[in-house]
């Protein structure tokens, strides 16, 4: 049995924000696709002005849909 784990960096998930599944990826990636720095996306998980996700290690995914990508 294979359990469901999220060691890619960009996975894809359901999002409670957007009510579907999308892609989330972790906060280095997704500080990379958006061109901000890590710190940054973590204030804006802070902000509540991304969607994001925690699994049960504790680790956090955005949700692309929800980032700031220009
Ligand atoms: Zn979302």
């Amino acid at each position: 049995m294979v359990t469901a784990r999220w060691k890619s960096p960009v996975v894809v998930a359901w999002c409670d924000g957007c009510a579907k599944s999308v892609v989330m990826a972790t906060p280095d990636e997704a500080a990379l696709l958006a061109r901000l720095t890590t710190r940054a996306v973590f204030r804006l998980i802070e902000a509540g002005l991304v969607h994001y996700a925690e699994s049960r290690e504790g680790s956090v995914r955005i949700c692309l849909d929800s980032l700031p990508v220009r």
